[in-house]
């Protein structure tokens, strides 16, 4: 007989518990959140100036970065880690506008991300979601999922999204490599992260993440850097989300506080 489990809401499914994607979520304004992941994001946003508009600047900047790498670099292929939950302008949207065959993964440790993806891309044979922890490298690059729908003997992308400062000092080093590993020359790595700049409400705000969903960690621009080991970075380096190759003009010497939050980098595997 068939099994008809449904799909939804997955057995982990804890509603009174925030989550990141979820509290992640409701800083943008979606709505697949509940009222726990509501509240932290309320809680969180009255306490770090220009949070919710850190988060806007971060989806801002990974729709130019995957434009960026699908259009002028050439990349069709992305393994997008720590992916959250779809919302507007997701990665295989921006990448498959630019070539409709770019083939996208995305994996992220929240069992609702799959949920969401699968129901939103039921018809996309290019695009698939899965559950796994970032954390383990070899189960990631192992699954059915990867295997089936990315080659990294051909130049890939590796995206760690809003999802380096989630990965913590005894791990980061060990995980970031094992992904650097795999990927084959002309590859792009893709990281944004909580940064520390010494403006204190930085570290307040990895103190407030790590106290309510575990992982938080706000780094200095050299050690988000020193993650991209021996990859070249693109111009301009690694800089504050909003100067990383805007669409307009930006005044690096007037950055509002929600543009001092985060930064991004790309970097390639020569
Ligand atoms: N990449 C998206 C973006 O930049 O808009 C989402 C970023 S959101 C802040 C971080 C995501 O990483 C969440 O969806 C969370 O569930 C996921 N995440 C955190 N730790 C993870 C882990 N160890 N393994 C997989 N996903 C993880």
């Amino acid at each position: 007989m068939a099994d008809e489990t449904p799909e939804w809401p997955p057995a982990e499914l804890d509603f009174n518990k925030p989550t990141i994607a979820r509290a992640y979520d409701a800083l943008l304004g979606g709505k697949d959140n509940f009222a726990a992941d509501r509240q932290l994001a309320d809680q969180t946003a009255a306490l770090i100036p220009g949070l919710r508009e850190s988060a806007v600047e971060n989806r801002k900047v990974l729709v130019r970065g995957v434009r960026y790498l699908a259009r002028e670099a050439g990349m069709d292929q992305f393994l997008d880690l720590g992916s959250g939950l779809p919302t507007v302008e997701n990665t295989h949207e921006v990448a498959q506008r630019e070539n409709p065959r770019a083939r996208v993964v995305y994996v992220d440790i929240d069992p609702l991300v799959a949920v969401h993806g699968r129901a939103l891309l039921a018809n996309n044979d290019v695009t698939k979601f899965m559950t796994a922890d970032v954390r383990d490298p070899e189960a990631v690059l192992a699954a059915p999922e990867v295997k089936d729908l990315l080659d990294f003997s051909r130049p890939a992308v590796i995206m760690l999204v809003g999802m380096l400062h989630y990965l913590s000092p005894d791990v980061v080093d060990e995980v970031v490599a094992a992904y650097r590993d795999v990927l084959a020359p002309g590859s792009h790595l893709f990281m944004t992260s909580l940064v520390d700049t010494g403006l204190p409400q930085q570290q307040e705000l990895a103190r407030i993440t790590r106290e309510n969903l575990e992982e938080g960690w706000a780094r200095t621009p050299e050690e988000i850097e020193a993650q991209f080991g021996d990859f070249e970075l693109v111009e301009p380096g690694v800089t504050y989300t909003a100067l990383w190759r805007p669409d307009g003009p930006v005044d690096p010497g007037n950055l509002a506080p929600g543009e001092q939050l985060g930064m991004a980098g790309i970097g390639i595997k020569r």
